[in-house]
């Protein structure tokens, strides 16, 4: 038994499309997809990879992640994907964390690893373009592996890492029954149907492009429109031809902005999801004036996958993230409190529990137990509130977490970067409002006494040190840090101070 592999890359099988590309002439269908997967199985067992063996992968987004994912699940190798944002040295942490067999990247990154450290003790493959890279030297396309490892649905399917308040980044694992479960509830919520063409411009090693966009598509025997990344123009060309949208908000604020983006351009469209980050209720608004939908809004996170969704048929609450999805329950309990639970109306920190919720973070058993109450529920971290019909409204983050474009930054992990520059006493970053972003990066520092900053050099450290999206925007240098009567310092302060520090910045 593997149900994941079953319910996901063999029950659809025949010349129907899976993939279809911006060139519309290029496409792969379910049966060349399940055979392209069953070679790289093939290639992977030639590797020496086991059952319970860590693969981790950091390469562009192509229908290889796919393949890689499929034959992970076929042979029940723990699938880690990483952003292809992250740097040689944050790489490191990841391979060395995960203690993997087999690291698969682009020679670009492997360049850059070596630079950092030759003596490693895994292997490295290359995928540079379709086909192109050491990886292929194994790969015969007349080679399908037929054997498929027999798996409980307890067993990891795949290890997506998620930063930590600490600055540490955490594995969190995910079993064959959280994957799963999660695609044939929304697939059923969301209606979705072989005859459904999903535009996909998600990045694919997030939760969100991943399991959500495509472990639906997968198990609804849906087509995926793949574009290799958001750009407006590219989503109103592939509008008209396909027939759901899932997005960041800052996907929808984007089209927004865009004067060609109309109701004509969406007549075929029958759902835009959204989720990941909150959805401004203006959006939502200003979306269904100009084209005719309401948005739907979900909530989730790689921890828990999806938790609560807004209904296909029925309301949907612009400003709520919906009701909580079939088989998983949530609570809204007191912050400081245990056992004491929020009545409708009052804010609390969002508890979840059900087959959805991860097994835990890998190699830290500790941490994992200070993140699960003992009756199973998990704390998300996340506060909020149910309305009177229990749709939850998210009204922040208990922990200091920045969504920026969509994606998570820790502040702590920006600041260990500024803190180790000599002239810097201390720092503070910040997520503050920014009108395309969701959310920009502001890092607040105080500068030693007698020293002075050179901006440009610590950008320059920044740089070297953290992928793109996580590089403040502004960097402010102030004389002291608000703080309580505890000594902590008061972020909450620092981001009314700074509140408008971005809205005249053009789209
Ligand atoms: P990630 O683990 O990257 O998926 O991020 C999960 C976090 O994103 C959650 O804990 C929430 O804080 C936030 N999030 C996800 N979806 C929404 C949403 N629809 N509205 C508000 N916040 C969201």
């Amino acid at each position: 038994m593997n149900p994941l592999f079953e319910q996901l890359f063999t029950k659809n099988q025949g010349s129907k499309i899976f993939l279809s590309f911006t060139d519309l002439n290029k496409t792969l269908t379910y049966d060349k997809f399940l055979n392209e997967i069953k070679c790289t199985a093939n290639c992977l067992k030639k590797f020496g990879l086991e059952k319970g063996d860590c693969l981790v992968l950091q390469i562009e987004k192509s229908h290889h992640v796919f393949t890689i994912y499929g034959a992970c699940v076929q042979l029940g190798i723990i699938f880690i994907p990483l952003n292809t944002d992250y740097t040689g040295i944050e790489v490191k942490y990841f391979l060395n964390d995960s203690e993997c067999k087999i690291f698969i990247t682009t020679t670009k990154m492997l360049k850059e690893l070596d630079s950092l450290e030759r003596q490693r003790s895994f292997n490295i493959e290359t995928i540079d373009a379709d086909y192109k890279g050491s990886f292929f030297s194994n790969f015969n396309e007349n080679e399908p592996l037929e054997f498929i490892e027999g798996l409980d649905e307890d067993d990891t399917a795949a290890i997506l890492y998620t930063s930590g308040t600490t600055g540490q980044s955490k594995g969190a694992m995910l079993s064959q029954k959280n994957l799963l479960s999660n695609a044939l509830t929304l697939s059923k919520a969301w209606e979705f149907t072989p005859s459904d063409i999903l535009l996909h411009a998600l990045p694919i090693y997030h939760t969100h492009g991943l399991f959500v966009a495509t472990n639906i598509a997968l198990v609804s025997g849906s087509q995926i429109r793949f574009l290799k990344k958001f750009d407006v123009d590219d989503i109103i060309l592939n509008l008209t031809s396909t027939t759901v949208m899932m997005g960041v908000p800052t996907f929808y604020t984007r089209l927004l902005a865009n004067i060609k983006f109309n109701k004509e351009i969406t007549k075929n469209i029958r759902l835009f999801i959204s989720g990941s980050a909150p959805l401004l209720t203006e959006t939502h608004k200003e979306f269904e004036n100009r084209t005719g939908h309401k948005i739907l809004e979900r909530y989730g996170m790689t921890e828990t996958n999806m938790i609560t969704s807004n209904p296909y048929i029925g309301e949907r609450k612009a400003g709520t993230v919906g009701i909580v999805l079939e088989d998983v329950e949530i609570r809204i309990a007191d912050l400081e409190i245990e056992d004491e639970f929020k009545k409708n109306g009052d804010i609390g920190v969002v508890e979840v529990k059900g087959p959805n919720v991860f097994k835990g973070y890998w190699k830290k058993p500790e941490k994992t137990k200070c993140e699960f109450r003992d009756d199973g529920y998990f704390i998300t971290g996340d506060m909020g509130f149910l309305d009177q019909d229990n749709y939850l409204t998210i009204v922040g983050r208990n922990k200091d977490l920045i969504i920026t474009g969509g994606l998570n930054v820790y502040p702590k992990e920006i600041e260990t970067v500024i803190d180790r520059d000599n002239n810097v006493e201390e720092s503070a970053v910040v997520g503050v409002s920014h009108p395309d972003f969701g959310e920009g990066i502001l890092a607040i520092i105080v500068k030693k006494k007698g020293h002075s900053i050179n901006i440009d050099i610590l950008n320059e450290t920044l740089r070297k040190n953290l992928a793109a999206f996580k590089l403040p925007k502004k960097i402010h240098v102030i004389k002291e840090l608000p703080r309580n009567s505890m000594g902590k310092v008061q972020k909450n302060v620092l981001r009314d101070i700074y509140r408008d520090e971005f809205s005249d910045t053009n789209k």
